[in-house]
């Protein structure tokens, strides 16, 4: 069953009318000449919307802001947030908007979310804008990881809004209709606990425990389990993060999610030559965000949830503070078990195997890839034809032969699984040149790149000869890659 008439999508606004104090009631800037750029049919089947009926005159408007279901309530959400270290006690939604809740038909409650819909009362000085390739970017960027089955956000479309938007030059301007199964962000807490209300910070936790870890409810300290249970989706997200090599640029605490997914795909890039001190985002200079940054960032990041949630964890600060630091204790324990998980699958390793011997196996992996500069994604493909006995076009991504071939032969004594190696280490990624590529194409006018594009990220297991390009690294004459925040 779908819903045919967008006028008629029932949206919720539980965060609306639980959380008051952190909605602003709002609506998007009327979009003088909305096109749609690209829908995501297969998740508005999944959201129960007809994608034909989003498609129409009728469906774009809803995914612009411009009409909105009746009994909607769209409200910029309030957020605080320590950005590259230092804190910011009133950020949100400078340029998105939460349309609203929607209960998909299997039960789950999904936030329906605008982003670029205009200036909001939390704009500051942006102009509550967004230009095509970055939304495009978005959209290609999540759908790939949800491809890869990373939890993340998703993008439902991307309407060219037909209004320029000023950056270094005038570009299309764009908006993004965004899924995910919530807004919090730690962020969030930070906002809550910051505003000195400890009746808003409580509602906060329960809101947060309804949608995301029903479980913490009954839990002696339910706000401890809360942050126990946030810890445990972070630290699992981020060795995803890490095992496919995706950086995300900018994890500021109001970019980490309470649920767990993926956020705010600005900056973000996947590696190509495997390097742990790999940064691309323009702005940050001391590799603060940078790839091999990312897990010991994250626990900071989750250290100030805790610093949030203290009022709630105990009346005694000393004790509240003494359990909250007990259950970040857990982060790294549970990164590793990921990490090592996650790499005894990439490495085709069977489960016998003691941790330590995949760790030693993985360790002495990396220092190959760091030292001769290995794609990292080619190579982990590459590993299963080494699997099946076709070592050469993997062995020739390395300078170091002697050393490649010392680790191959203790490696391949293991009976590695080359096609469990194939189920989890993905041909394509979004690499840095094609995405490049697709959206200068689509900001001058033609999706088709972007299309292709998508058509490989979307299925990145499967391996498509007719795809070769998208398999392949970036030419020589790529030079360095930059990303940029908040365009
Ligand atoms: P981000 O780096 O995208 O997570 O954004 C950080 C903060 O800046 C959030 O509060 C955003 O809403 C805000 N922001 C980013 N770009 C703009 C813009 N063009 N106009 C208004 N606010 C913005
Ligand atoms: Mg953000």
């Amino acid at each position: 069953m779908s819903v045919a008439l967008p006028s008629t999508v029932p949206l919720g606004h539980r965060f609306a009318d639980e959380l008051p104090e952190m909605a602003v009631p709002w609506q998007a800037e009327e979009a003088p000449d909305p096109q749609l750029l690209v829908l995501n049919e297969p998740l508005a089947a999944e959201l129960g919307l007809d994608p034909a009926a989003l498609r129409g005159a009728a469906g774009v408007r809803l995914l612009v802001g411009a009409d909105v279901p009746a009994g909607a309530t769209p409200v910029a959400q309030a957020y605080a947030g320590h950005q590259f270290g230092g804190f910011n006690p009133r950020l949100g939604d400078g340029r998105a908007l939460l349309l609203g809740e929607l209960t998909d038909p299997a039960g789950r409650l999904r936030d329906l979310h605008l982003k670029g819909s205009g200036r909001t009362p939390f704009a500051r000085g942006g102009d509550g804008l967004a230009a095509v390739g970055p939304m495009l970017r978005e959209y290609v960027v999540s759908e790939a990881m949800h491809a890869l089955g990373i939890p993340t956000t998703r993008a439902l479309a991307v309407v060219a809004t037909g209004r320029p938007v000023r950056r270094e030059e005038l570009l299309p301007g764009a908006l993004l209709a965004r899924v995910a199964s919530s807004h919090l962000r730690v962020g969030s807490f930070q906002y809550a606990a910051a505003s000195g209300d400890l009746d808003l910070l409580r509602r906060l936790a329960d809101h947060a425990i309804a949608r995301h870890h029903p479980e913490a409810a009954a839990a002696e300290r339910p706000a401890l389990a809360l942050f126990e249970s946030v810890v445990a989706a972070q630290a699992s997200l981020v060795a995803q993060w890490m095992l496919v090599g995706f950086v995300h640029g900018v994890m500021n605490t109001d970019n980490v999610t309470i649920s767990g997914e993926t956020i705010d795909y600005g900056p973000c890039a996947f590696l190509d030559a495997f390097d742990p001190a790999t940064v691309y985002s323009s702005i940050d200079t001391g590799g603060r965000y940078a790839y091999g940054n990312q897990p010991v960032v994250a626990e900071w990041d989750l250290a100030r949830l805790a610093e949030a949630l203290l009022p709630l964890i105990d009346d005694d600060q000393e004790r509240a503070i003494a359990l909250a630091v007990d259950a970040l204790g857990a982060f790294r324990p549970h990164y590793n078990a990921a990490w090592t998980a996650g790499m005894r699958t990439k490495l085709g390793l069977p489960e016998g195997l003691d941790d330590a011997v995949v760790g030693a196996f993985a360790d002495d992996l990396l220092v190959l890839l760091q030292a001769d500069h290995v794609d990292h994604t080619s190579f982990y493909r590459g590993l299963g034809r080494v699997a099946r006995g076709d070592a050469e076009p993997t062995r020739n991504l390395f300078l170091d032969l002697a050393g490649f071939d010392a680790w191959v032969e203790r490696w391949r004594a293991t009976g590695p699984d080359a096609d469990a190696m194939d189920r989890v280490n993905p041909v394509y990624v979004p690499r840095n040149h094609l995405v490049e590529e697709a959206l200068t194409a689509a900001t001058g006018g033609d999706l088709a790149p972007l299309h292709g594009l998508l058509d490989a990220v979307t299925r990145p297991f499967d391996e498509r000869p007719e795809l070769a390009r998208y398999a392949e690294p970036a030419p020589v004459d790529f030079g360095a890659y930059r990303t940029f925040c908040g365009t």
